[in-house]
């Protein structure tokens, strides 16, 4: 006998009914599909307010097949009392037609009296004529394993915000990417104490930042910056800012950059206050170059700004020339009138001397009652016009010491600053040598190395 041919079943036919499975119908496989993946189906008759729940949504909060009733007044007793508000607005909004479709996350009781976070989505399936629902189905999602990581998730985000909030200064995290767009991707609290903005601002846009550094220093910062991007080394960068109500301000920026997959370069780093730093560090370079009685520079910083000139002339510039001004007989007005009108006097001639300087000019107080001028780029003629004039200045301007007049008079020798000269203290001591000629010569004069 012929055997039959075995036939192939057509493509999407509905399979033969599985013996092993005598209850399996497409519908409900697909029932056990849902439920194996945690998800429980509910088919809600508007009209008649009854609910039918799968096996599986039972399951989900550990009620047994015959538990629960299929009333909707039931339902809402298992919603948590936070919840069921909103959950009936969401639902409402999604009969009247407001919404495609219903999704609610919400908490629901279990047997066992506790909460679960669920999602629940569903759609009407049949409306009347008028519009009205009659019927809707949906599924129940348990969702608090993800609501638990969310809820940790929170608490570490919280603990990292609090702690860079309660730091003195700014945390913040930058980034550049390679076409040089740059964002304040977070920002703490403490960039009201450095920049007076609210974090929103920070991270809306960069502009804002940029506008509060002080113009003069924005285009240092910006390099720094750069130099950092190519080195990848730590960036500390001290820089002024000009805020709307503390004005003028220093900062300085601590920040560990890192390159990141897509080229961009990120900062993690925070902002500090340093202006009261600056303001020390400056008074105390004030009171490492300045003469505390004069105000004019002390005679390291003079010799250091001597040996400047030089170098400028070494570099082809032209000469200058260098006065050494000595007052005369200044023991005697200490002698007869105190220390404290020596004082006067050798402030009184400082005042004389700044009135003549130019901006390039340099004057220092290298000794008691010892003066040095450079005349930067002044010939030896030039220089002499100078020191004729502060001659002059000074027996003209007499001071009034305990109401009398005092003629206080001034010798001074000129040399000139050559480019063949190593050492600036050569240059000092030939002008030296023809102040004390100018000593010799009777003081209240003028004499100038030649040769
Ligand atoms: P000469 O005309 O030769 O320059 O004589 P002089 O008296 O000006 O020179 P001398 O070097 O003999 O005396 C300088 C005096 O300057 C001695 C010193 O006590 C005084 N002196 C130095 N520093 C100060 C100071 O800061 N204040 C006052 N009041 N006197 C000072
Ligand atoms: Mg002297
Ligand atoms: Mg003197």
């Amino acid at each position: 006998m012929k055997p039959t041919p075995k036939k192939n079943p057509a493509p999407f036919s509905t399979p033969p009914e599985d013996a092993s499975f005598p209850e399996t119908t497409a519908e409900s496989r697909l029932e056990l599909a849902i439920e194996g993946s945690g998800t429980g189906v509910w088919d809600r008759n508007v009209v008649t307010g009854r609910i039918h729940y799968s096996r599986g949504w039972k399951a989900l909060l550990g009620y047994a097949e015959t538990d629960l009733t299929d009333g909707i007044e039931e339902s809402y007793t298992r919603i948590h009392p936070d919840d069921l508000t909103y959950v009936q607005t969401e639902m409402q909004s999604h009969f009247d037609r407001h919404t495609d479709s219903y999704a609610v996350e919400h908490r629901l009781r279990c047997k066992d009296g506790s909460y679960k976070w669920v999602c629940s989505r569903g759609k009407v399936t049949e409306r009347d004529e008028l519009g009205h629902a009659l019927r809707m189905t949906g599924t129940t999602t348990d969702v608090s394993q993800i609501h638990a990581l969310a809820n940790r998730l929170q608490q570490s985000i919280n603990l990292i915000t609090n702690l860079t909030n309660a730091i003195s200064g700014m945390a913040y995290h930058y980034s550049v990417a390679l076409d040089g767009t740059a964002a304040y991707c977070y920002v703490s609290n403490g960039i009201d104490e450095i920049y007076e903005l609210t974090p929103a601002q920070a991270t809306s846009t960069g502009a804002l930042i940029d506008a509060r550094l002080h113009p003069d220093d924005l285009a240092d910062w910006q390099s720094s910056l750069q130099a950092c991007i190519a080195s990848l080394q730590p960036w500390h960068h001290d820089y002024r800012v000009i805020l709307p109500r503390k004005g003028l301000c220093w900062r300085n920026v601590h920040a560990n950059p890192s390159r990141q997959s897509d080229g961009s370069t990120q900062w993690h780093g925070f902002i500090t206050d340093i202006t009261e730093r600056k303001r020390l560090d400056i008074e105390l370079q004030e009171f490492a170059t300045t003469d505390f009685l004069t105000r004019l520079p002390n005679r390291r910083h003079f010799m250091a700004r001597m040996q400047e000139e030089l170098a400028r002339i070494h570099r082809g510039q032209p000469g200058s020339a260098v006065l050494m001004c000595d007052l005369d007989h200044f023991k005697k007005i200490n002698d007869t009138h105190g220390h404290a009108a020596g004082d006067m006097v050798l402030k009184h001639f400082a005042g004389v001397l700044q009135e003549e300087l130019r901006k390039n000019d340099i004057a220092g107080r290298i000794g008691g009652e010892e003066f040095a001028v450079v005349l930067s780029g002044a010939t030896l003629v030039s220089a002499t016009l100078f020191a004729e004039r502060m001659r002059q200045r000074m027996v003209s301007q007499t001071l009034t010491i305990a109401g009398q007049p005092l003629a206080v008079t001034v010798s001074i020798g000129i040399a000139v600053m050559l480019a063949s000269d190593a050492h600036v203290e050569a240059i000092l001591s030939r002008s030296d040598s023809a102040l004390y000629r100018a000593k010799d010569a009777g003081r209240n004069c003028i004499e100038t190395h030649c040769g």
